[in-house]
C-alpha cells in the first residue's frame, strides 16, 4: 500500500474577495501537493472556507444581505479561483455545512472533559484578528495589528485547559513529531510555549456571535469559538465519525498529516490545534509549513491602499502557468515576498520565453526538419537537490535545478550546433544529440510538473515516442 499524505491549506475567511496572497498560499499547497502524488503518495488535499467568523457576519449586515448568502456568494470566488490555478484539491469544505458542524461538535464531545470548564471572562477583542489581546499586548485599546479599537467583551463562556499541554507540546516539537518549517517560525513558537500557555476561550454567547456558527453541544446559549471550530475543518472533512475510512487512512494512520499556512496563523496551528488534537485523543499533524506575506510593490495588501489585486486577472494576462512560475520561483517560500509586476514580467521572460521555452523550441525545430522520432522514455531521475529542496518547502530552489539544467541544455546546443550537423547530412550524430536533448528534457517535464502542470504535459506531447516531432505553437511567446 501506498503511503498517504493529507495536506491542507488554512481555511480563508470569504468577507471578501481573494486577493493575490491566497493564490500565493493555494499555489504553494498545490506544489507539494502534486509533489507528493509525483513521489507515489496517496494524496487528499484539503482546502475550504472559514464562514463562522464574525467578519463575515457585519461584512453582510453592511450589505444588508443574510451571512448565508454573504458566505455563499464570497466562497464562490474563492472555489472558482482554484481550477483558475490549476489547483488540484479533492475537497473543499464549508464550515458553515452540516458535515463540517458535526466534525466540529464530534471534536468538542471527544476533547477530555477535564480541559473544558466554563468561566466568567473579561476581555478585548479584534473582530479583524478573531482574537483577544491581553491590557499589555493593546496599551491604548486598540488592536495592534489593524489600529482598531479592541471591543471589550464581558461574558461566561468555556474555556479549553491549553496550559495542562505546554510539556506535551514542546516535547512534540522539540523532537520534530510536528515538524514546523521554517526553523524561525519553530523557534518563535518553542519560545512562545516556554513563555507558559493560558487557557483560552472556545465559545461564545449566541447573542454577540449574531445567531452564527455551530452550536456548543449541550449549551444551545453558546456557539463555538471561531478558531476552534475552524481548526476542527482539518478532521471534519475526513468524516469525523467512528470508523469512517477517510478519517482512519489519511488521519489516525496517516503517514502526513502536512498543514500550509501564513505566519499570522502559526500558534493557531502548532499550540491550539495540536493540543486540541491531542485531548481529543487524536493525532497531532506531522508538518506545519509557515510561508511569509505578500507586498505588493513593496507595500501591505490592504483595501484602503487600493492595491490589491486579483489573481484571476493576473491568470487572464498571463495564464495560470505564468502566474504559478511567479509566485513559487520568484518569492521566498518562507520570508515575507513582494509582488511587482514589472519582476514578474521580467522571470517571465527570462525564465520561461528565454530559456525553458527557447529550449524546447529549439529542440523541436530542429528535431521537425529532421523528422526525428523520440525513443522511448527511460527513468529520469531528478536533478541533484530537487528532493531536498522539496523536502524543505524551498519550491523556488527545487524548480532552480530545473532551470539550472535547461540553461546548460541551451549551452550544449551552442556548442554543438546542431544546424551545422544537419547541413553536413551528419544524420547519426544529429539522430544522437537529439536524443540526448529529448531525455533531458523529458527530466524537466516529469519534475516540473508540481510547479507548471500545463507545460509538464506540453512537453510530454512534443516529445512522444515513436512520434515524428511537428512544430507547435511556442510554449511561452515573449512579453513585450
Ligand atoms: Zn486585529
Amino acid at each position: 500500500m501506498s503511503p498517504t499524505a493529507f495536506i491542507s491549506t488554512a481555511i480563508p475567511y470569504v468577507n471578501a474577495r481573494p486577493h493575490i496572497g491566497h493564490a500565493f498560499e493555494f499555489v504553494q499547497t498545490d506544489a507539494m501537493a502534486r509533489y507528493l502524488r509525483l513521489t507515489g503518495r496517496d494524496v487528499f488535499f484539503l482546502t475550504g472556507s472559514d464562514e463562522n467568523s464574525l467578519k463575515n457576519v457585519r461584512a453582510a449586515q453592511d450589505e444588508g444581505i443574510s451571512t448565508q448568502a454573504l458566505c455563499d456568494r464570497n466562497t464562490e470566488y474563492f472555489e472558482g479561483l482554484l481550477p483558475l490555478l490549476d489547483v488540484s484539491n479533492d475537497a473543499f469544505i464549508r464550515t458553515s455545512r452540516d458535515l463540517h458542524k458535526r466534525g466540529a461538535q464530534e471534536l468538542w464531545r471527544r476533547t477530555d472533559p477535564q480541559d473544558i470548564y466554563k468561566k466568567h471572562y473579561t476581555g478585548l477583542y479584534c473582530v479583524g484578528c478573531e482574537d483577544f489581546y491581553s491590557e499589555k499586548e493593546a496599551a491604548d485599546g486598540k488592536c495592534p495589528d489593524h489600529l482598531t479599537p479592541l471591543e471589550r467583551i464581558e461574558e461566561e463562556n468555556y474555556f479549553f485547559r491549553l496550559s495542562r499541554y505546554q510539556d506535551k507540546l514542546l516535547d512534540l516539537i522539540e523532537s520534530n513529531q510536528l515538524r514546523i518549517v521554517p526553523a524561525t517560525k519553530r523557534n518563535e513558537i518553542l519560545a512562545f510555549i516556554r513563555g507558559g500557555l493560558l487557557d483560552f476561550s472556545i465559545s461564545r454567547s449566541r447573542r454577540r456571535a449574531g445567531d452564527w456558527g455551530v452550536e456548543v453541544p449541550g449549551d444551545p446559549d453558546q456557539v463555538m469559538y471561531v478558531w476552534y471550530d475552524a481548526l476542527a475543518n482539518y478532521i471534519a472533512a475526513l468524516d469525523l465519525r467512528e470508523g469512517s475510512p477517510t478519517l482512519e487512512k489519511f488521519w489516525l494512520r496517516g503517514d502526513e498529516r502536512i498543514h500550509c499556512i501564513g505566519k499570522g496563523i502559526n500558534r493557531f496551528h502548532t499550540v491550539y490545534w495540536p493540543a486540541m488534537l491531542l485531548s481529543a485523543g487524536l493525532p497531532a499533524p506531522t508538518t506545519v509549513f509557515v510561508h511569509g506575506y505578500l507586498t505588493i510593490n513593496g507595500q501591505k495588501i490592504s483595501k484602503s491602499l487600493g492595491n490589491v489585486i486579483d489573481p484571476r486577472s493576473q491568470v487572464e494576462l498571463y495564464g495560470s502557468e505564468a502566474v504559478r512560475y511567479f509566485l513559487l520561483r520568484g518569492i521566498s517560500a518562507t520570508e515575507d515576498g513582494d509582488y511587482s509586476e514589472a519582476r514578474f514580467r521580467e522571470l517571465y521572460n527570462a525564465d520561461l520565453a528565454n530559456n525553458l521555452g527557447n529550449l524546447a523550441r529549439r529542440v523541436e525545430t530542429i528535431g521537425a526538419k529532421a523528422a526525428h522520432s523520440p525513443k522511448p522514455e527511460a527513468d529520469a531521475p531528478a536533478p541533484a537537490g530537487y528532493h531536498e529542496a522539496m523536502a524543505d518547502f524551498r519550491f523556488s530552489d527545487a524548480a532552480g535545478t530545473l532551470w539550472a539544467l535547461a540553461t546548460d541544455l541551451n549551452q550544449r546546443i551552442e556548442a554543438v550546433k546542431p544546424w551545422e550537423l544537419q547541413k553536413q547530412n551528419k544524420a547519426a550524430e544529429l539522430a544522437a544529440f537529439l536524443d540526448e536533448m529529448i531525455a533531458s528534457l523529458r527530466v524537466i517535464a516529469h519534475w516540473v510538473e508540481p510547479f507548471l502542470p500545463k507545460t509538464a504535459k506540453r512537453l510530454r506531447d512534443m516529445f512522444q515516442p515513436g512520434t515524428p516531432i511537428t512544430r507547435g505553437d511556442p510554449l511561452f511567446p515573449r512579453l513585450v
